[in-house]
């Protein structure tokens, strides 16, 4: 890998001085974002609206909420609104039921990915299985497909699944935005760890996060640097780093233009440019302009120095 990066990078410099900027395949907001987002504006224009959690793990997407006047709460109880929203993570039925007994009427941004993930857990337990769920503890989508069951667990990595009470069987969902491979690794390491218990997977990893792995996995393949691009609170943004790590030795996650620093810009390669599924498509161009102005900076330099050698 790191030979074939080589050789490309020679190939570079042979044909032209300058930096190849590539961007993901599979870049960016999500339609479950964008149609939650589309839904808070809609509202919002016609009532006072209160968001229970981040609607969208980006900064820039929150402020412009804001500025329309869309308030953010992560407590019902808090809310000084009559109209509260979930987010495209979802919510369980007991907590929304908990919002409509206060007095609140709900508007349900839940994406369609999320539901489907919801009802397969729900099945597995029906059906007789104790039900794991593959994702982060606490995170908000995975609380709300837990907190109707009767049990479960949570589990996201060896030991974890070392720790687990036998059963016979285990009806295993994964959180929408973990990495399928990963996923598949941890399903394959319990059915090895537990040989007498049936253990069923249902794949609920959706397709627009598997869409962003792959093309974040062969951006890297190809890359000498990668930025991604997407909120600090964004756990999917954080696995596409995570995986683009396995393929590329430099990659920086920023969360906008502001954070592009010239040092990182190699002189001549490839940069790839990817993003998470809550990061809008202007901030994306805004970081490219951000890379595009930088190494026209550094080129304008390169040239300098080499009018001044000469
Ligand atoms: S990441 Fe997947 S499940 Fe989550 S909102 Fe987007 S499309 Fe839906």
């Amino acid at each position: 890998m790191r030979h074939q990066k080589e050789q490309m990078k020679t190939n570079t410099l042979q044909s032209k001085v300058g930096l190849i900027i590539l961007r993901a395949e599979h870049i960016g907001m999500c339609f479950g974002v964008r149609d939650a987002i589309s839904l808070a504006k809609r509202v919002v224009k016609s009532r006072p609206l209160t968001v229970l959690g981040e609607l969208a793990h980006n900064a820039s997407v929150l402020k412009d909420l804001r500025d329309r006047g869309v308030q953010f709460n992560v407590q019902p109880s808090d809310v000084k609104t009559e109209t509260v929203m979930i987010t495209a993570h979802g919510a369980s039925e007991r907590a929304k039921s908990r919002a409509r007994k206060s007095g609140l009427s709900l508007r349900d941004a839940t994406c369609p990915l999320v539901h489907h993930a919801h009802k397969q857990v729900r099945q597995l337990a029906t059906d007789g299985y104790h039900p794991v769920v593959i994702g982060r503890r606490g995170h908000v989508e995975v609380r709300g497909l837990t907190e109707d069951l009767m049990e479960s667990d949570v589990v996201l990595s060896e030991n974890e699944i070392d720790a687990l009470t036998p059963r016979q069987r285990f009806g295993v969902v994964a959180q929408t935005t973990q990495p399928i491979a990963r996923v598949r690794e941890l399903v394959g390491y319990m059915k090895a760890r537990c040989p007498s218990s049936e253990v069923r997977f249902v794949d609920t990893v959706c397709q627009p996060t598997k869409q962003r792995q792959s093309a974040a996995e062969e951006l890297a393949r190809k890359s000498d640097v990668v930025l991604v691009v997407g909120g600090v609170n964004s756990n999917n943004t954080h696995e596409l780093a995570r995986t683009c790590r396995r393929f590329c030795d430099e990659v920086h996650h920023v969360q906008g233009p502001d954070d592009v620093r010239g040092v990182w810009l190699p002189e001549t390669g490839t940069l790839g440019i990817t993003a998470g599924t809550s990061t809008p498509d202007v901030l994306i161009d805004a970081v490219e302009a951000r890379v595009q102005e930088l190494s026209e900076i550094s080129r304008e330099k390169f040239l300098q120095s080499r009018v001044a050698l000469a």
